[in-house]
């Protein structure tokens, strides 16, 4: 500290307050990266301990941070129903060992489409995390039919057998435009 006192010092922080105010804003925009990561690895150091800070101050506030969570909520349903739906799409992702860029890149890989019948995914035709249940890994995006088809059929035996099946049978004469919608 190149200052005699702190009062000097004080003073002379207290003159200079905007130009440091700045420093501090471009050097952690230089470094936002590393900042990021150190502070993520602080958290992490110190996940417990933040944990008791945060219920206490939970117990302690508990009415005053409710009320104002509520009036948010009130205020902003479009984006609590957004969260909501990435949330709860996350979760099933991650419960399939899969995150959020995987998925993004498995779609498309597969052109928007179902891995087996090719049907092209819409809002209304969504995409299924297709996952061996024993080795746990993901085998692709199914559309909803062959997702129920594979789930019941097991093998690919006995699809293969129902396939010829229906091909060879003159049941089957639905126009399949009509079966998809
Ligand atoms: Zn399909």
């Amino acid at each position: 500290m190149p200052f005699k006192d702190k009062e000097t010092a004080k003073a002379y922080r207290e003159s200079r307050k905007e130009q440091i105010a700045l420093q501090r804003k471009e050097y952690r925009k230089k470094n936002k990266e590393r900042l990021a990561k150190e502070n993520r690895e602080w958290r992490e150091r110190h996940k417990q301990e933040l944990a008791v800070k945060r219920n206490e101050y939970y117990a302690i506030h508990k009415e005053e941070i409710n009320a104002r969570n509520k009036e948010w909520k009130k205020n902003n349903l479009e984006k609590v129903r957004e969260y909501t739906k990435a949330n709860s799409r996350t979760k099933v992702l991650r419960k399939h060992g899969i995150t959020q860029e995987q998925f993004a890149s498995l779609l498309a890989k597969q052109n928007n489409c179902c891995a087996a019948s090719g049907e092209r995914f819409t809002k209304k035709l969504k995409p299924f995390v297709d996952h061996c249940h024993q080795a746990g890994h993901v085998r692709g995006l199914l559309c909803h039919w062959c997702n129920s088809a594979e789930g019941l059929l097991r093998t690919p035996n006995r699809a293969l057998k129902l396939a010829r099946y229906m091909e060879s049978a003159s049941l089957f004469c639905v126009p399949e435009k009509k079966e998809v919608a």
